[in-house]
């Protein structure tokens, strides 16, 4: 079969099967990330010689796979992370779902996975969650966590490109990452373990990425870390959180300059579409005021100088889950790193602002190209 004779991913063809036993909703306050799911899913299966098959909707079930079948074997799996919020007019709205899709496609195709079109995936994705509309909570903060995933299916243990694939997008009701408030959250550097290197592929979302980071996750959690720091190299670059990107705000020895910085997508970091809408509104909106914004690589020595001589002036992770997470200590070779929060502080201001910027665009308040609506 020729590659024209292939069928694309289309939209229109959708078809929907109701669940004949909703779900009850679960109480805000019980939300658990990732645990509950809506009454439905996305499933779209692929096959090499025919292509794209009719998109469907369905109750939420169980997939059945042969004990043979490639993703168990030689995890070909990706996925992605995203999230529908429910705006003040009870309309839903996506944040940048084509930089979700686009960076799906570029994970599908690393591990011989099928690419589709990005734009009827997103169409798709709307109908879904038009359908599960009611599991979204109306309130600021929550949301819907979207988690679109392609795994190879094809039945065998010969290691080769799956000659067929399943496409299924599920849904979870998530509430706030800091209920309260934000907490500040401190980290661990590791040195002992790697979790990305140059010409890999831990700048696409493989899950196979993500099992290897929990024994080091573990590791800094046993000393009272919250996640830890990946750092790259002899040199020790600063890389990202364990599933945040990482941005530091130091001044300039010399000059005074205050500059924010995040390391460069050099194929060691996951390209974060937070991390992008940070850059972008940072220059946009802190550029004007006498920021530098930097995508440059820091060593971690470098920052605890900074650290030391007063000049680290605020700390941040930035990812789906929390938008942005504040930074208090990094513990680095047996030293607590301290990131310029004052005591009584939670949060800098520059983080504060990312996600009070972010936040409008993603629940609407704010109109924005960003913010799509299903
Ligand atoms: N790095 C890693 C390793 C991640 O898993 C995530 C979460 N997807 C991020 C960074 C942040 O990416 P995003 O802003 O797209 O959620």
């Amino acid at each position: 079969t020729s590659a024209a004779q292939l069928a694309g991913l289309d939209a229109s063809k959708l078809t929907v099967a109701k669940t004949e036993t909703p779900k009850e909703l679960i109480p805000n306050k019980d939300l658990v990330f990732g645990k509950t799911f809506t009454d439905h899913m996305l499933s779209i299966e692929w096959t090499a010689t025919e292509g794209w098959q009719t998109p469907r909707i369905v109750p939420y079930q169980n997939l059945s796979l042969d004990p043979s079948t490639c993703v168990l074997h030689y995890a070909f799996e990706c996925f992605e992370g995203m999230k529908a919020y429910k705006d003040h007019t009870g309309g839903t709205r996506l944040f940048r779902p084509n930089k979700n899709m686009a960076r799906l496609n570029k994970s599908s195709a690393r591990i011989a996975l099928p690419t589709f079109d990005g734009e009827e995936l997103t169409k798709l994705i709307g109908e879904f969650v038009k359908l599960d509309n009611r599991f979204i909570p109306d309130a600021r903060g929550y949301s819907l966590y979207l988690r679109p995933t392609m795994i190879g299916t094809q039945k065998t243990l010969g290691v080769g490109p799956p000659g067929s694939a399943l496409l299924f997008v599920i849904a979870s009701p998530v509430g706030p990452y800091y209920p309260t408030g934000f907490k500040a959250v401190s980290l661990e550097a590791t040195d002992y373990a790697v979790r990305a290197w140059p010409g890999g592929v831990g700048d696409k979302k493989l899950g196979a990425n993500y099992a290897p980071c929990i024994v080091p996750q573990l590791e800094a959690a046993s000393r009272g870390f919250q996640q830890n720091l990946w750092l790259f190299g002899e040199e020790e670059y600063i890389t990202e959180a364990g599933t945040m990107n990482l941005f530091v705000a130091i001044k300039n020895k010399e000059t005074g300059q205050k500059e924010l910085i995040t390391a460069p997508l050099d194929g060691t970091i996951l390209e974060g579409v937070t991390r992008d809408s940070v850059l972008e509104l940072a220059r946009e909106r802190l550029q004007p005021q006498g920021w530098a914004i930097s995508e440059r690589k820091v060593r971690m020595p470098e920052l605890q100088q900074a650290a030391e001589e007063g000049r680290l002036i605020e700390v941040f992770g930035a990812g789906t889950a929390a938008i942005v997470s504040p930074v208090r200590y990094i513990s680095y070779r047996g030293n607590l790193v301290d990131c310029g929060l004052k005591k009584e502080e939670e949060a800098g201001e520059i983080t504060l602002q990312m996600k009070n910027w972010i936040e409008a665009i993603q629940y609407g308040d704010e109109s924005h190209p960003w913010s799509y609506e299903v």
